[in-house]
Formats: C-alpha cells, sequence, structure tokens
C-alpha cells in the first residue's frame, strides 16, 4: 500500500521541468527540455554533476563528454542543485535534503534519472574491510583514497570489471587479475557480436591495451575473503580449481541494479528485469503516472549511450516537444540493442548465488546472517522478526541480494527514502491511505 505525505518546507522553489540525477540521462534530459525553452532544475545528491560514469576525479578531472554536457546544462540557463537528495514526494512535489536543510520543489513534469547501483552478493568475508563493489572501488579512487601500491583483485561481472581495473591501474594500484563469472564462451559470443558498434570495440581495444600484462580470467568466481581485521587473501573458483591469492583489496561487482525508490514513491508502474524491477516507461519514456518521466538505468540497464538518448527523449517529451523527440528513437533502439547483448551474454551463473553459508551477513547494516533467515519467505515477516531492511541502506544493498540468492521480493517502500536529519523529518507528514487522518509519523 503507498504512503502518502504532506510537505512542508520554508525553502520553495517552483520549475516547469524537474529532473532528478545528473548523470547521462539526467543532463541529457535537462539540455533537452531547456531547449525548448522550459524552466529547468536539476537535483543530484552528488557534489559534481556527472552521475556514474562521469563521476570526477580529483586527479584526473572529469571526462570530455561530461564537461561538454556540463556546459550545455550552464548555457540553456538549468538550475543545477548539487548535494540535494530527493526524499519524499507528493503530489506535484518533492522533498530535498540539502546543505541548508528542506526545500520543496514544485514542478509542471518531472524526469526521473536517478541511475542504478551495484548488486552485492553475499559470500563469507564480503564485509570485512578492504572488500567493495567493483564500481564502489573505482569511485573511492575517484574520490582520492589512497590506491599506490596496493594488490587488488577485481572480480563479478560484466564490462564494469575492465573498467574499474582501469581507473584503479590509473591510480597505482597493482591489479592482481580480473575474474569474470561468465564461461569463456559467453565472453567470446559477446566480443564477436560487438562488431556491430564499432565505438565499442574501439573502447574494449583501448582498454585491453591499458590493461596489458593484467590476465582477464572466466568462468571464475570469488568463493570466500581471508583475514582477521582486513582482507588478506581471497579464495576462487576458477574452473574445475580452487586457487587462493594474497591481496590488500577486493572490488566485486556482479552487475547493477536500477534506483526505482523514487518511482515506487510516485506509484509509477515497474517492469520485471531479471530478478530486480525496472520503471515501466512507453515509446516517449512516459512512466503510468501523469507528468512523470524517466530516462536511464532507472528504468532499465543500458549503459551511458542508452541513458544519454532516453535522457534527450525524456526531455523533450517533458517540455511538450514529441515530434522533435522521435527524431531520437532510431538512436536509442541501437543502444538498446547492445544492452540486451550485455544481459544476455554476462547473465549470472547459479555458482555466484550460492556462495553465503549459514553465519554469513545477508544484511550487514542490521547484522543479520543468513541462518536468521531459515523459514522465512516473506519480506515482511523478515523485516519484522529480524529487521533485516531496516538499517542506513533501507534494504538498498540486501533486498536485490536476497531477490537473488533467496528468490525474496523486496519489501515496500516509505518516505523519507534516505535517512534525513530531523529539521528536514519535521517538513514531512506520512499517513496512510486508509488513515489519511493522522498526520503522525508511523
Ligand atoms: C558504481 C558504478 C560505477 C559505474 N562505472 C561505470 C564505468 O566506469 N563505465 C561505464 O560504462 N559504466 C559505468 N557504470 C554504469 C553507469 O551507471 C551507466 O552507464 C550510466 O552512468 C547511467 O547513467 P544514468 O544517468 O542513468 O545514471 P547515473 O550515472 O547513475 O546517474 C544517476 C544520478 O542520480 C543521482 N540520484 C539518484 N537518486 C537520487 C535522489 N533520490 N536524489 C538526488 N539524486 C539522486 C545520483 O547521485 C547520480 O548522480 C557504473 C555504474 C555504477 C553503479
Amino acid at each position: 500500500m503507498p504512503w502518502r505525505c504532506g510537505l512542508m518546507a520554508e525553502r520553495i522553489l517552483n520549475c516547469d521541468v524537474a529532473v532528478i540525477g545528473a548523470g547521462p540521462a539526467g543532463l541529457s534530459a535537462a539540455v533537452a527540455a531547456a531547449s525548448q525553452g522550459a524552466r529547468v532544475v536539476i537535483v543530484d545528491a552528488q557534489p559534481v554533476a556527472g552521475g556514474q560514469i562521469w563521476r570526477n576525479d580529483v586527479r584526473l578531472g572529469a571526462p570530455a563528454p561530461a564537461l561538454v554536457l556540463r556546459d550545455k546544462v550552464n548555457v540553456a540557463g538549468v538550475t543545477l542543485l548539487s548535494r540535494h537528495e530527493v526524499v519524499a514526494a507528493s503530489g506535484k512535489q518533492l522533498l530535498l535534503n540539502g546543505d541548508s536543510g528542506a526545500t520543496t520543489l514544485g514542478y509542471g513534469a518531472l524526469v526521473l534519472a536517478t541511475g542504478a547501483r551495484e548488486l552485492l552478493l553475499p559470500f563469507p568475508g564480503w564485509t570485512l574491510p578492504g572488500v567493495t563493489g567493483a564500481g564502489g572501488a573505482q569511485a573511492l579512487a575517484k574520490q582520492g583514497a589512497p590506491m599506490r601500491g596496493r594488490r587488488v583483485l577485481v572480480a563479478g561481472s560484466g564490462p564494469l570489471l575492465l573498467a574499474t581495473a582501469h581507473t584503479l591501474k590509473r591510480h597505482g594500484a597493482e591489479v592482481l587479475g580480473i575474474h569474470e563469472q561468465a564461461t569463456r564462451q559467453q565472453v567470446h559470443a559477446f566480443a564477436t557480436a560487438l562488431w556491430r558498434w564499432p565505438a565499442k570495440v574501439l573502447q574494449a581495444v583501448q582498454l585491453r591495451t591499458a590493461l596489458a600484462g593484467v590476465a582477464y580470467h572466466c568462468d571464475s568466481h570469488v568463493l570466500r575473503v581471508f583475514g582477521d581485521e582486513r582482507v588478506q587473501a581471497v579464495e576462487l573458483q576458477r574452473g574445475a580449481h580452487r586457487e587462493t591469492i594474497d591481496c590488500d583489496q577486493l572490488a566485486c561487482g556482479f552487475g547493477l541494479v536500477p534506483n526505482i525508490e523514487l518511482g515506487q514513491l510516485l506509484s509509477c508502474g515497474l517492469r520485471a528485469e531479471g530478478r530486480h524491477h525496472a520503471i515501466a516507461v512507453d515509446e516517449y519514456q512516459r512512466s503510468s503516472v501523469a507528468d512523470v518521466f524517466a530516462a536511464g538505468e532507472t528504468c532499465g540497464i543500458g549503459g551511458v549511450d542508452c541513458a544519454t538518448v532516453e535522457g534527450t527523449i525524456a526531455g523533450l517529451v517533458a517540455a511538450n516537444a514529441p515530434e522533435a523527440a522521435r527524431q531520437h528513437f532510431h538512436r536509442r533502439q541501437r543502444a538498446r540493442h547492445f544492452a540486451a547483448l550485455l544481459r544476455t551474454h554476462f547473465a549470472l551463473g547459479d555458482a555466484v548465488r550460492q556462495l553465503a553459508d549459514a553465519d554469513t551477513l545477508v544484511c550487514r547494516c542490521e547484522d543479520v546472517r543468513f541462518s536468521d533467515l531459515a523459514g522465512m519467505h516473506d519480506a515482511r515477516q523478515i523485516k519484522l522478526k529480524t529487521r533485516c531492511g531496516m538499517g542506513p541502506c533501507q534494504g538498498r544493498i540486501c533486498g536485490p541480494a536476497l531477490a537473488e540468492i533467496a528468490d525474496l521480493p523486496r519489501p515496500g517502500l516509505r518516505p523519507p527514502v534516505f535517512p534525513v536529519p530531523l529539521n528536514v523529518l519535521a517538513a514531512l507528514h506520512t499517513t496512510t491511505p486508509t488513515d489519511s487522518s493522522s498526520g503522525v509519523m508511523k
């Protein structure tokens, strides 16, 4: 049952088109909407626009495509609210938590471009310091975490492993190897199908050249991590053999999961994507809710090209220019074909879903072990009995993991979607549809 809420922040902003997320999809949407004369506000939790792929690198700066789009956003007169998180929604208003407290943002049309996060699957030792997601390790390096001389093992699945290894190497890490769970046949089939996307072939060749000397192992996955205070070694299943490798860090990601929480809050229709969900959109990137659009990885994992073109289409339609949007349909179709190729060839094998043992923590916020869930099959029951999913991540990590390893549906969601300070909470009054007279937080 959806939660309803009222917003009462002192600071109020209004715009024609609000865009949530300043990654490739959101920046493209903002530029497209502004090109049609709309007053646009773009909101992002991060200090610098660019999203995940174009995250600012404290040493190397921002990549060229991000700089170009950021310039366009400035020239178009778009208002960018960095370090602001959307935490709740009511009617055509959003509640933002930012440096200066709570803000209410009113909009005519809304584009959700909230991207994706990493899928982390639990295995013995995965909560030890020194173990991160693959993209997480990349983000840490870009934000200035010391990498020089660190012996890092990269594992999991998908092309993000190569991008991560490249970033870590550029920051001075010694990358000990890349361990891809997909089989050699799967990876080979992916590589042979790539000829239809010459730019991707070039990118792959450049990455492999930059990673000369770093071995890429297929059919290889993590079994467990050893270490007392932090990671000291990783045991891997490599084909039929087991191998233990000493290292200082493990960067391990099993793919991405769409960030759908804002769509859920707004009651947007969802569609299944594997064992997870994405916001369902039509050919104009319209969600099932009037005046709410979605673009980029919140509506399915598709990569940067898909995100950019979907953002452009959503921004144009949100600013009442559907004809202009149609001109981008062909480019989107091509980008989505590439995304489908990735999904097929890097689909997770069953072995990586069976890594957790009875003692493995499945909810690291609330210290819930896999054995604590024995006999429970209902997400709500699990939440009530074990507090699984009730910590600071609000189920963002354990929810998708349990969907993968135990086939458990994600529990429902209620605002605020991120932890907020009390002064922001004070601007939010939640009620259930069956209890609309009460303005009391539950
Ligand atoms: C950790 C990580 C690293 C990645 N690295 C690479 C890479 O190196 N190469 C590559 O090809 N692909 C990479 N990807 C895939 C990448 O996400 C996509 O290719 C592309 O960035 C998707 O663009 P997007 O605009 O849909 O989402 P994103 O780029 O993820 O942008 C979404 C933005 O929304 C913001 N946001 C989300 N929720 C809220 C909220 N409630 N309030 C305010 N702001 C919000 C986030 O801060 C983020 O900036 C990575 C993905 C992840 C998760």
